[in-house]
């Protein structure tokens, strides 16, 4: 049977308050801050929408295989089994624990990377440019035209531009490609998924050159949620069977565990080359510990172990993909301008279409940033002329291509009534925003 009500597929086991605070507390607060959101005590929250990343909630058996932690230095037992459940998943023979994704991200692309260097990708993620173009490569970003219009539906717009791949490769030299990533989900590009097809078009290509294929797999259960209802032939295979796929398509991934791991802090490196491994390993142990922990403890390597399954459970992967669509629909419906279709971890809101008569200079992607945080307590995030915009020499903007307010849900953290209640703070915002007009 089909319920018009998403509920949450699981109960509250243990509560942890937020604090209500007033208009006035709050006008004070962002002050204080510089009107920046990542300068506000997270206590002066009630409702953080600033990323997804690193905030779940861990569920009781999470929590009790925590207690079982072996927090021995070398062969810890919490270590075999994070491996055993991510060479399961993944189909990688080399596993290397990392501290969170970026340290992967050093490791293997500080590696491959260097000058005369190029990366390839759907869209790179600010932690992956910074690690590549550190290493002295180049990033390009290259994916389908589709993406570049907010409002046009395609099921799949995290995709890659292949023929561009193709074009790439052949100008810059097979041998010069650092490696060819893919991101899935798209989580710069508005968290749009990557379907099967464009990832077996990407991976002959990268066979074809013999040039490398990366998973950037952060999102590869929300992924998976998409091509099991959006590609045709997908219908009847699982989740997880769908991500196995995808992997198998690849010669390695770099995981974020503080997204799809439903844990706190963590990430790892998979590999399916021998010789790329030994490589990275030794990378491994200058910065982020023994091979058998990686910068983890022994509770986080359990709690990753656990996250990894439960997070193709198929009840926990719809609640997640609609209650994120369903912020998303109620606002689009109220005429807030937004990315769509509604990506798997976000809503991407339009500021500069919102907030048309404000212009460029003066931030209104920052505005509505402020405006959320004062009005209701919501923390988001600008996505826009502050994050990315540049200076020309006299000291004018050079404005970022895109004008974006992201509201990232955590995971399993908050309920329906939360979110109906920043519903309700974007009616208010827009009814000010009438008035104003008027
Ligand atoms: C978060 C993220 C990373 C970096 O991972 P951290 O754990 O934050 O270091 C890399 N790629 C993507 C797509 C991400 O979302």
């Amino acid at each position: 049977m089909n319920f018009r009500t998403i509920i949450e597929p699981f109960k509250i086991k243990s509560v942890e308050p937020i604090s209500v605070t007033t208009e006035d507390q709050r006008t004070h607060f962002l002050e204080e801050a510089f009107y920046n959101p990542f300068k506000l005590k997270s206590e002066h929250v009630l409702i953080d929408l600033l990323t997804d990343s690193g905030t779940s909630a861990m569920s009781s058996k999470q929590w009790s295989a925590m207690l079982d932690g072996d927090e021995a230095y070398a062969g810890s037992k919490s270590w075999l089994r994070m491996e055993s459940e991510i060479k399961d998943l993944t189909g990688f023979e080399h596993i290397l624990p990392t501290h969170q994704g970026r340290a992967g991200e050093r490791i293997l692309y500080g590696y491959l990377g260097g000058k005369g260097k190029v990366f390839i990708s759907n869209t790179h993620f600010d932690t992956t440019r910074a690690n590549i173009e550190f290493s002295g490569a180049e990033a390009i970003d290259i994916p389908i035209e589709e993406s570049q219009h907010p409002l046009l539906y395609h099921p799949f717009k995290g995709d890659m531009d292949f023929l561009k791949l193709e074009q790439l490769i052949k100008e810059r030299g097979a041998e010069n490609i650092g490696a060819v990533i893919l991101t899935v989900t798209n989580n710069s590009g508005g968290g749009q998924p990557v379907s099967m097809h464009n990832a077996e078009r990407v991976s002959e290509i990268c066979k074809q050159h013999n040039v490398l294929f990366i998973l950037d797999c952060c999102r590869i259960a929300e992924n998976a949620y998409y091509i099991q209802h959006r590609e045709a032939g997908f219908e009847n295979v699982s989740y997880r069977e769908i991500a196995q796929k995808m992997f198998a398509l690849s010669d390695g991934c770099v995981m974020s565990a503080k997204k799809d791991g439903l844990v706190n802090m963590g990430g790892f490196l998979a590999l399916k080359d021998q010789a790329l491994s030994d490589a990275c390993t030794n990378l491994l142990i200058i910065t982020e510990g023994f091979v058998t922990y990686g910068g983890l403890s022994g509770r986080d390597m359990e709690a990753m172990a656990v996250g990894l399954r439960e997070v193709f459970d198929p009840d926990y992967l719809r609640y997640r993909i609609r209650s994120t669509e369903y912020l998303g629909e109620k606002l689009f419906k109220m005429g807030v301008p937004l990315i769509w279709p509604i990506g798997g971890h976000a809503v991407y809101i339009d500021a500069k279409s919102l907030y048309s008569h404000i212009p460029v200079d003066q931030y209104p992607g920052q505005a509505l940033v402020c405006e959320l945080y004062l009005k209701g307590g919501i923390r988001s995030v600008e996505i826009g002329s502050v994050m990315f915009g540049k200076y020309d020499d006299n000291g004018k903007l050079i404005p970022a291509p895109n004008k974006l307010v992201r509201l990232a849900i955590p995971r399993r953290v908050y309920t329906q009534s939360h979110i109906e209640y920043v519903i309700e703070v974007f009616e208010k915002i827009l009814e000010k925003r009438i008035q104003q007009e008027d």
